[in-house]
């Protein structure tokens, strides 16, 4: 399906042309005159303020971040502030905490205090970020001191920031358009996802739609967009977000089972990959609830515990490509981005790689890869069953066709007609014409069987009808056919036929020494609509017209004219008893 690369190569070609777009946007916010903490420090939770300005341990560069401690200090220095310019606003990554106190201090010794609860916090549409308001800052302010207290994440330390302007931290329109821009692209392979299951109810195609809204909840929080629509409290957004991608990521490894053709996985790989799917949905999705009494473990053991599932995805997909699968092709496709960005991702969360908050937009154009990807991949899938069930419905239809038609002539056989009987009746076939060749066993008898099938076919073509549509042939067997005819002067139109046969098998089978004529019995029917005889009936009487015909001497037609439907006496009596 070339078509189907091709647009799957336009899409990556979009994503990183928006991606690079996104880049200069995502610098614009770093170009914000705000500050991150010069200094930190991870302490009890007993250090009072007086004691960090006298005898702390502050580390002063990028290294030693940790939230397993009852509380993290952080410093900032007025050295860079611009006298006019003085920060009013704190702003950090959301993610759970117990409070946070701010201490303006002076040069001359003079504190002034702020402690906020996390409840206090006000999400802003800035990714996953809040802000609170600081104590107030002068031109006499030496540093600012921010105490920490059980924090749940590293980036809620390092992505901790002061400004001076508190609308400019406010995320740029550009940004929340390639959110906005992504949540659409998801909301399309859920409405796919419906109308596939419509028609396949394929439980990968339920796992998938599972799998977008999960996505779909992760960008909303982590990405902020939410904020602008309801305010929630920190943390709902803080568990919401890494809660609906352990999610998310455990649905894909189920989705990856589910969907990869049979074969393509090893019974230990698909143990393990179903294992992998639950313990991701289950152990991360635990640790993301970031409980007070996981506070000392919970940020690394969400990632650690996110990290199996990147190598459970990774060999399992490796190991269908070698088996030469084509779902796990687009699957390839889809994923690696996302799994590069989630690898950056973790390691950041880790607080082993440092890198600008604006990263997060790699992961959530990676998460609309592979959606859009998936959705593909699916429509793939659909084809190819669609495509399957057709090939068998022709071959079906092949067969009916065996069955329903005489294979000598190629003519409707008895089974058919007697199939179709009713329906032909209410289409208003009120003409039953049957057909016996005469003395046709001489022609067997002096010029063999072959001649005499040839006779058959040509008789077969005089009473055909052609495209008229009024006009239905069939051969009950034999030498046998019954005509049903619809329409003005059906009477003459059979006799019609009758007198053509002998002219017909004349030129096409040549060296017969006598025509060969037919005798017809005729029943035709005043009010085609009323009459609710069966074939049977039918027959029986044409027989007896038949019969008649053949005992006045041959080559020529009885007829009969059935007025005012009456059941025969004996089924009236039967139906009585
Ligand atoms: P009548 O005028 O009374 O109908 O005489 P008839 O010889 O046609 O009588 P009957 O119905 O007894 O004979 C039918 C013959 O048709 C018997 C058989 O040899 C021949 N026949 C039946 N089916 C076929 C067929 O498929 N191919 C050929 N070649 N002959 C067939
Ligand atoms: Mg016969
Ligand atoms: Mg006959």
């Amino acid at each position: 399906m070339p078509r189907l690369y091709h647009l799957i190569r336009l899409c990556l070609t979009a994503v990183l042309l928006a991606m690079f777009v996104a880049r200069p946007a995502a610098a614009d916010v770093g170009m914000v005159p705000n500050f991150t903490a010069d200094c930190h420090a991870a302490t009890a939770q007993e250090r009072r303020v007086d004691q960090m300005l006298t005898r702390a341990a502050w580390t002063c560069s990028e290294a030693d971040w940790r939230s397993d401690v009852p509380a993290v200090w952080l410093r900032f220095d007025s050295a860079g502030w611009e006298k006019d310019r003085l920060p009013v606003e704190f702003f950090s990554r959301t993610a759970r905490f117990e409070s946070i106190s701010f201490y303006a201090v002076d040069t001359d010794g003079t504190i002034r205090t702020r402690h906020m609860t996390e409840s206090a916090g006000t999400p802003v549409p800035f990714g996953p970020v809040f802000t609170m308001p600081l104590p107030p800052i002068t031109r006499d302010t030496a540093m600012l001191l921010v105490r920490v207290e059980a924090p749940h994440s590293v980036p809620l330390l390092t992505e901790a920031r002061i400004s001076h302007d508190h609308t400019r931290t406010q995320w740029p329109h550009v940004n929340l358009l390639l959110l906005a821009l992504v949540m659409g692209m998801l909301v399309l392979p859920l409405l796919f996802d419906i109308s596939f299951f419509l028609v396949l109810r394929e439980r990968f195609v339920v796992i998938h739609a599972a799998m977008v809204s999960a996505m779909m909840v992760y960008i909303l929080t982590a990405g902020g967009l939410i904020t602008t629509l309801v305010t929630l409290p920190i943390a709902v957004l803080a568990v919401l977000a890494p809660l609906s991608y352990a999610i998310g990521g455990g649905l894909s490894a189920l989705f990856l089972l589910n969907f990869l053709e049979r074969g393509a996985q090893s019974r230990l790989m698909r143990r393990i990959t179903l294992w992998g799917g639950w313990f991701t949905m289950i152990v991360p999705g635990f640790m993301a609830l970031q409980l007070d009494a996981t506070q000392p473990f919970d940020d690394v053991g969400y990632f650690i515990t996110y990290l199996p599932f990147i190598g459970i995805i990774t060999a399992a997909l490796l190991e269908a490509l070698v088996r030469g699968s084509r779902s796990a092709r687009f699957l390839a496709v889809a994923w690696a981005p996302i799994i590069i960005a989630s690898v950056e991702r973790l390691l950041r969360g880790l607080g082993w790689h440092v890198a600008p908050q604006s990263f997060d937009h790699l992961l959530y154009i990676a998460v609309g890869i592979e959606v859009v990807v998936i959705s593909l991949a699916i429509a793939d899938r659909f084809f190819a069953l669609r495509h399957e069930r057709d090939a068998a419905l022709s071959e079906a239809r092949k067969l009916e066709q065996l069955s329903t038609r005489d294979s000598l002539t190629g003519l409707m056989n008895r089974r058919a007609i007697e199939a179709r009987f009713e329906e032909l009746i209410a289409q208003g076939f009120d003409t039953f014409a049957l057909v016996d060749l005469d003395r046709f066993k001489a022609i067997n008898d002096l010029h063999g069987h072959q001649m005499g099938d040839a006779a058959l076919v040509a008789c077969a073509d005089a009473i055909r009808g052609g495209s008229d549509r009024d006009t239905i042939a069939v051969r009950l067997g034999g030498e046998e056919f019954v005509v049903l005819l619809r329409g003005e002067r059906s009477l003459e139109r059979a006799e019609a036929l009758r007198q053509a046969i002998p002219m017909r098998i004349a030129q096409v089978v040549p060296g017969l020494d006598l025509p060969v004529t037919a005798s017809m019995g005729v029943i035709m029917l005043a009010d085609a609509d009323r009459h609710q005889m069966k074939f049977s009936e039918f027959y029986a009487r044409a027989d007896a017209l038949m019969y008649e015909a053949k005992a006045s001497g041959r080559n020529r037609l009885a007829y009969e004219r059935l007025t005012v439907f009456s059941p025969p006496p004996k089924a009236g009596r039967r139906r009585a008893a």
